[in-house]
């Protein structure tokens, strides 16, 4: 039976700048070329998938899972609901989805 491998050191580390630079365009681009960005997100999340690494909290808020948009409130996205105490809904206006994120 064959072992699920671990992924080197060096390899993890590769991987995870890579996605950094990642975000990092994904920012830079959001606003000239959305789709751009969007595939960037995607392309980091693809990574993070295949090496198993989690995102941290702060990363995986700032974008929408189901298109990949890099959220911004008055920009790409907008709080729907502020009613819940500890909650805030943010809507994004790429796609629609709604993303319930704690205050
Ligand atoms: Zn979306």
């Amino acid at each position: 039976m064959r072992r699920r491998s671990k992924k080197p050191k060096w390899q993890l580390k590769i991987a995870k700048e890579r996605i950094d630079i990642l975000f990092e365009l994904a920012k830079k681009e959001l606003k000239k070329y959305p789709k751009r960005s969007r595939r960037y997100v995607e392309l980091a999340r693809k990574i993070g998938l295949r090496y198993n690494i989690r995102l941290s909290k702060e990363r995986k808020r700032s974008f929408c899972k189901k298109c990949n948009t890099l959220l911004y409130i008055g920009k790409t996205a907008k709080i729907t609901s502020d009613k819940l105490p500890e909650l805030k809904v943010v809507k994004c206006l790429n796609c629609g989805e709604k993303k319930k994120i704690p205050k």
